[in-house]
């Protein structure tokens, strides 16, 4: 009996000391944390604060929690203090260490003293003027900078004209940056208790210039009186920073949910994988390869798509989307997805039960 105890007490140790030995060996993701403007450029002023001093706060505590909390994550940030940081030396930073995520914190502020609530960005086409109109403040801080038409190819932050390109691209980390941009106003509306006026799209440069997923966060607004003495409050910086690090922490376990599931052999037998022929049922998991995302709708018949087979269309958060193939398994998606890497570097594999998208995780399960 006595030795049975000890038995099982070894074999306990031995399974924590190879569990903490899997954690330890577990890739850490990187994120960036941004804190908008900085030194000479103060962001937008209030009554009693500045924009660069609340964000500086809010970014320090969000990177706090996550040093505190997440083991598997490694936090960088652009600026610890109140320095003065170009717009294309915070997308560098996030590029160089190979960022998972990149989140750039700021506060919003309107003419008029009524505007509140809370709003998350990723890169797109603005859907209406006064979201253009928060990117072109935001833009405007490359003013600071000398040469900045050199740097950013002409790019004039107050020129409409300089946003049509981004209604013409096609950005490859959209649904992730939708995904995290959505949690982040999730977060603030249900725990934090903010107004949200929820998740947008513009055409921000320091997103345009990043290569991960990324956001654009405005925790509120510096002109309206009740949130400015919210945000430049302990407590509230302190709610801001929880609900921005809650959705950072629910993507990062997603993510990494899903690289586990990728790397467990065994789903390669699951019913997914069923051969191609078989009668097909609606509730069956279907891979397809997305290969292009855009605000515009795109004929079937478009030279880009041409030579595939399987052209399929779905929408997501207003956005068109477009994939290419139809498999069973998700080792027959990945090669597909392997032999168009030259017609399209970025594409990704979705998966689909009925016409509901899901999750990679979901499908392998
Ligand atoms: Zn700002």
């Amino acid at each position: 009996m006595c030795k049975k105890i000890i038995l099982a007490i070894l074999l306990i140790n031995i399974i924590t000391i190879n569990t903490l030995h899997c954690n330890d060996n577990k890739k850490k993701k990187t994120v960036v944390i941004d804190a908008g403007h900085g030194g000479q450029d103060t962001g937008a002023i209030g009554a009693i604060s500045k924009e660069k001093d609340l964000v500086l706060n809010i970014s320090l505590l969000v990177g706090k929690y996550l040093t505190e909390y997440m083991d598997n994550v490694n936090v960088v940030y652009t600026r610890k203090d109140d320095t003065f940081v170009p717009l294309r030396d915070r997308a560098k930073i996030a590029n160089d260490s190979k960022a998972d995520l990149f989140v750039s914190i700021h506060i919003n502020s309107n003419k008029s003293d009524k505007p509140d609530g809370t709003e998350t960005f990723a890169i797109g086409p603005h859907k209406n003027e006064s979201n253009l109109e928060v990117a072109k403040k935001e833009n405007s801080v490359i003013v600071f900078e000398e040469d900045y038409s050199t740097h950013y190819e002409g790019f004039d932050p107050n020129s409409a004209e300089s946003y049509i390109m981004f209604s013409m691209m096609q950005n490859i980390n959209i649904n992730q940056s939708l995904s995290v941009a959505s949690y982040i106003e999730t977060e603030f509306s249900e725990k934090a208790r903010r107004k949200s006026r929820g998740v947008k799209q513009a055409g921000f440069l320091v997103l345009w210039l990043t290569s991960m997923p990324s956001v654009l966060v405005e925790c509120g607004f510096i002109s309206n009186e009740k949130e400015e003495v919210y945000l430049s409050s302990t407590q509230g910086q302190e709610y801001i920073a929880s609900a921005i690090y809650r959705a950072i922490k629910k993507y990062i376990s997603e993510l990494t949910a899903l690289e586990a599931a990728l790397e467990e052999p065994a789903h390669k037998n699951k019913p997914a994988d069923v051969k191609l022929g078989e009668t097909q049922n609606e509730n069956r998991v279907v891979f397809r390869i997305q290969t292009t995302s855009s605000s515009e709708k795109i004929e079937k018949t478009h030279p880009q798509f041409s030579k595939y087979n399987d052209f399929y269309e779905y929408t997501e958060n207003d956005t068109y989307k477009y994939t290419i193939g139809k498999f069973y398994s998700y080792d027959d998606a990945k090669k597909m997805q392997d032999s168009i890497q030259a017609d399209f570097p970025g594409a990704f594999i979705v998966a689909f039960k009925g016409n509901t998208k899901i999750s990679i995780a979901d499908a392998l399960k």
